[in-house]
């Protein structure tokens, strides 16, 4: 943080006072908060304990004019080298209750997908078996409307709480939230999601499991887990898959400095040790011009980039 920026220094003060001296950091690593392992320093990071807190710290950072990033688990991220200029909001260790009525599941932003399929599993419930094995939030999982195998968000939700830009808060149900593909209006209107209910059905736990070993087992198989990533790093273009393209372009193991196209999956970049977001960037660059090249086809980024 520059020691002549008064609104950052302002803030930094105020944001103590909203959550606690020790829920504010300055300088973080955000190496420390995605997946990838990746990221240079954010000014000001801040672990907001409630709804509450929540939305003073960005009535706070809208006063002062500091820009501010809501950060869910960092499994869908790449953060510059050189960090971010602003306040990351951090909701994943502050967020973290759960309710249970009838077979609706009320879970904070915070929450992690494996603990909402987990509790949900114990309690009989099916829906969100095809979410144990992303590792994201619940928050983050609806802005990005989360998919994976047989399942998406917009099959279970039935609505969330989201606070505006405005500082409202308010309740959208499912069919408000505009999903699709890799797309939600919680990203479009920059609402923040504070919690989501999931309709869920009453179901045999025993059968559930079975279900979520068995698409933790063909996830272990087919992709990288033991290097960090963020997940698949283009989205699905029409039409084709990403994975097939990049393999079939001969761009498998592919590697700059640290980063490396994924020898055990083509559609994930992975950090084979001390990559860079530069790294990543240069292998992502290099694929995208080569499966152009050679197919006609331009691979979009699913990761979203920070800083
Ligand atoms: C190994 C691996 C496997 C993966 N597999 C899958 C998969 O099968 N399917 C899939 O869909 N994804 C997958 N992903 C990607 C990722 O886990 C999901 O996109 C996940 O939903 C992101 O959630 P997050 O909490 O980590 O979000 P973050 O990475 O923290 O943030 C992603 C975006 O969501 C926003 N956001 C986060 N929380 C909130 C909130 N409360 N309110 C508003 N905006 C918010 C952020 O501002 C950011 O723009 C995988 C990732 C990895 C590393």
């Amino acid at each position: 943080m520059s020691d002549g920026d008064y609104h950052l220094d302002t803030l930094n003060w105020r944001l103590r006072a909203i959550v606690g001296e020790e829920n504010v950091s300055q300088m973080e690593p955000m190496s420390e908060h995605t997946t990838f392992r990746i990221g240079g320093p954010a000014d000001l990071y801040v672990v907001p304990d409630d709804v509450e807190e929540v939305a003073d710290v960005i009535a706070a950072c809208r006063e002062e004019h500091v820009p501010y990033f809501v950060l869910g688990c960092g499994s869908d991220l790449l953060v510059s080298d050189d960090g971010y200029r602003g306040v990351i909001v951090a909701l994943a260790d502050g967020l973290t209750n759960v309710s249970v009525d009838g077979e609706e599941m009320t879970c904070q932003a915070g929450v992690t997908l494996k603990e909402a399929s987990e509790m949900a599993c114990e309690l009989g419930l099916s829906g969100l078996e095809f979410a144990c094995g992303i590792p994201g939030s619940v928050g983050g999982a609806c802005y990005m409307n989360a998919v994976a195998y047989d399942g998406c968000m917009a099959d279970v939700l039935k609505e969330v709480r989201v606070l505006t830009p405005a500082g409202d808060v308010c309740d959208l149900g499912v069919d408000e939230l505009d999903l699709g593909y890799r797309h939600s209006r919680i990203a479009d209107e920059g609402l923040v999601v504070l919690s989501a209910t999931f309709a869920l059905t009453r179901a045999d736990g025993e059968k559930i499991r079975q279900k979520m070993d068995d698409l933790t087992h063909r996830r272990e198989e087919k992709q990288p887990l033991d290097l960090p990533s963020a997940g698949s790093t283009f989205k699905r273009p029409e039409g084709h898959f990403a994975g097939k393209l990049i393999t079939d372009a001969g761009l498998r193991g592919y590697q700059v400095g640290g980063a490396a196209v994924s020898k055990k999956h083509a559609g994930f970049v992975v950090n084979v040790g001390g990559a860079t977001a530069a790294d990543v960037h240069a292998v992502i660059e290099h694929v995208q011009a080569e499966v152009e090249r050679q197919f006609g086809v331009r691979l979009q980024p699913e990761v979203r980039f920070l800083g």
